[in-house]
């Protein structure tokens, strides 16, 4: 199980909204299972389109059916790497650990796509989330463990302020 306070739900939410059709990326700090802190990261995937061309190496989409650098910037993010070490470093200022990564899934089931499992090869320590607008009235926002290319869900718990101190008493 993975915690979240409301306000964190909510940002992680509005986020993916607001970078839409593109994905939304960023970075969850906190203790344990615990998030105290989101950190928004800009989806660099333009960037990162730049240099998959370079080296002939844009994949198929998947959704879109499109090849080339729409599909980089349609159905993939890439983590401006300044901004994602900025916010480790703050992370480590604030004595909080990096317990997990979330992304927005613009158009797709809040489900890693295969992209998403290959990634989280470098990332098998932290909690996966993932916010689907594919029915925009009903965000859908989950959690995941990808270890060795093998995806666990993870119950969200989310707390609602007036018991955040319950909880941090447990
Ligand atoms: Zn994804």
């Amino acid at each position: 199980m993975i915690e979240l306070r409301r306000a964190d739900y909510e940002a992680i939410i509005a986020h993916a909204r607001r970078e839409a059709p593109r994905e939304c990326c960023g970075l969850l700090a906190g203790h344990g299972s615990r998030v105290e802190r989101v950190y928004e990261v800009p989806n660099r995937a333009d960037a990162a389109a730049e240099f998959f061309a370079e080296r002939g190496l844009y994949p198929e989409g998947k959704i879109s059916g499109l090849r080339g650098p729409e599909v980089l910037t349609a159905e993939r993010f890439f983590m401006d790497p300044e901004a994602q070490f900025r916010a480790l470093r703050d992370m480590e200022a604030r004595g909080l650990e990096h317990i997990g990564n979330y992304h927005s899934h613009p158009a797709s089931p809040a489900r890693p796509s295969r992209t998403d499992i290959e990634l989280a090869a470098y990332w098998s320590h932290v909690y996966h989330l993932i916010c689907s607008l594919a029915d925009p009235e009903h965000p859908d926002l989950r959690a995941y463990r990808i270890v060795n290319g093998q995806v666990t869900e993870v119950p969200i718990r989310i707390i609602d302020e007036a018991e955040s101190g319950s909880a941090a008493e447990r």
